[in-house]
C-alpha cells in the first residue's frame, strides 16, 4: 500500500480524499518511480476542485509532475535508482500523476534528472518553470535579443512568471513584470524585474494598435491581457503565450500582426517532444539561479494538498507549491 490523493466521481459528485492505495491498482507503464517531490499547479487545482473537467478518467491520481527514484523498469532508458523527472504528458489527468508516493509510466514520458538540481529544485520550478523555459525559447526562436527592447511578463507573481522573470533577467532583458498583487513588487525585484506594472493598467479593454511598448513579452493570462499585450509589441515583436489564467478569449484584431509582423508563438508543455523538453532543462539548470528558487517556493505537507486548491485557483499562491513526499 501507498499513499496517494485520490479523486473518485460518481453519481453524488466528485470526492477527493488523501488514502491508501495499492499497488496493483497503479496503471500500466514500464517505470515505476519512488516519488520524491510532487508540485501543485494551476492545472491540480482544477482537477482538485473539479471546477474544469481536466480529469478524464476516475478514480485519478492528480499531479501533472514529479521527481523521484527509479524503482523498476522495464524500458532499457531507465535503470534502478536513476533519477527522473516527469512533466505532464496527461498525467494527473487521463494517468495517475504524481500526488503520491510512487507512480507507474511510461518511460518514454521520463527525462533524466539533471544533476545540477535535486528532486525539490526540479519540483521547485515544476511545469510551471520548465513551460516559462519554452517560452523563453520561444522568444529567442523569434530573434528577441536584450538589445531589441524591454520584455514583459504577465501573471509575474505565479508560478511560470516567476521563473520566466528570473530566466529573463539573467539572460540579460529589461523585465516588466505585471502583477495584480503590487504588494508582491519586492519579490519581484530580487527575482530580476526592472519595472513593475500594476494589472489593471493592461486589464481594460483597449485599442486594436497601442504604443509599441514591448520586444518580447511572456503571457499567463490570455483574454483581454493578451490582447492589449499583442497590441503594444514593437515591430516584429514576439508574444509567447502559454496561460488562461485571466481567460481563453482572445478580443483581438489582426493589426499587430499585419502591420508590425508581431508572432504570436503558442507554447504547450504537455505533448512538447522529449527533445525539447530536455533542451528545456538543460536551459533551466544554466540560465535559472538556483538561489533565487528558494525565495519562489511553498512547501505542502500531502494533508495540506487538498484545501490549497482554491487557494491556486483564486490566485493567492505566490511562486511555485512543492509538496514534498515522504
Ligand atoms: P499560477 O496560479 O501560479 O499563476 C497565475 C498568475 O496569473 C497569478 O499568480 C496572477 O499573477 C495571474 N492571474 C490570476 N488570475 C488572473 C486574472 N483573472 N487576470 C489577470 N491575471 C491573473 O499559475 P501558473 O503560473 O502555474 O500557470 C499560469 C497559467 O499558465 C495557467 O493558466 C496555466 O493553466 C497555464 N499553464 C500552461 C501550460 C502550457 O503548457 N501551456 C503549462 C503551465 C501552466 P499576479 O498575482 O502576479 O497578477
Amino acid at each position: 500500500m501507498f499513499k496517494a490523493v485520490l479523486i473518485e466521481k460518481d453519481e453524488a459528485g466528485q470526492r477527493v480524499s488523501l488514502t491508501e492505495v495499492s499497488e496493483d491498482q497503479l496503471p500500466e507503464g514500464d517505470v515505476t518511480v519512488r516519488v520524491e517531490c510532487s508540485t501543485m499547479n494551476y492545472k491540480d487545482g482544477l482537477a482538485i476542485t473539479g471546477k474544469s473537467p481536466v480529469v478524464r478518467k476516475f478514480p485519478m491520481v492528480p499531479g501533472i509532475d514529479f521527481a523521484g527514484t527509479v524503482e523498476a523498469s522495464d524500458n532499457p532508458d531507465f535503470k534502478v535508482g536513476d533519477k527522473v523527472v516527469l512533466n505532464g504528458w496527461g498525467v494527473g489527468e487521463a494517468h495517475w500523476g504524481g500526488l503520491a508516493q510512487k507512480a507507474r509510466v511510461k518511460g518514454d514520458w521520463l527525462i533524466p534528472l539533471v544533476p545540477e538540481f535535486t528532486p525539490e529544485q526540479a519540483m521547485a520550478i515544476g511545469t510551471a518553470g520548465y513551460t516559462a523555459m519554452l517560452c523563453v525559447m520561444a522568444l529567442e526562436k523569434g530573434g528577441v535579443t536584450p538589445e531589441k527592447g524591454e520584455v514583459l511578463v504577465t501573471g509575474a507573481a505565479g508560478g511560470v512568471g516567476s521563473v520566466a522573470v528570473a530566466v529573463l533577467a539573467k539572460l540579460g532583458y529589461d523585465v516588466a513584470a505585471v502583477t495584480g498583487r503590487v504588494s508582491e513588487g519586492e519579490y519581484l525585484t530580487k527575482l530580476g524585474a526592472k519595472r513593475i506594472i500594476d494589472r489593471a493598467e493592461l486589464s481594460a479593454p483597449g485599442k486594436p494598435l497601442m504604443k509599441e511598448q514591448w520586444a518580447g513579452a511572456v503571457d499567463v493570462v490570455g483574454g483581454q491581457m493578451l490582447a492589449n499585450v499583442c497590441a503594444s509589441m514593437k515591430y516584429r515583436g514576439v508574444v509567447a503565450a502559454c496561460g488562461l489564467a485571466g481567460g481563453f478569449g482572445l478580443p483581438a484584431t489582426v493589426m499587430p500582426f499585419i502591420l508590425r509582423g508581431v508572432t504570436l508563438a503558442g507554447v504547450d508543455s504537455v505533448m512538447c517532444p522529449k527533445a525539447d523538453r530536455i533542451e528545456a532543462w538543460l536551459r533551466l539548470a544554466k540560465d535559472l539561479d538556483p538561489a533565487l528558487l528558494e525565495s519562489m517556493v511553498q512547501r505542502l505537507t500531502m494533508d495540506e494538498v487538498i484545501p490549497t486548491a482554491e487557494k491556486i485557483l483564486a490566485g493567492e499562491v505566490r511562486g511555485r507549491v512543492i509538496v514534498p513526499i515522504k
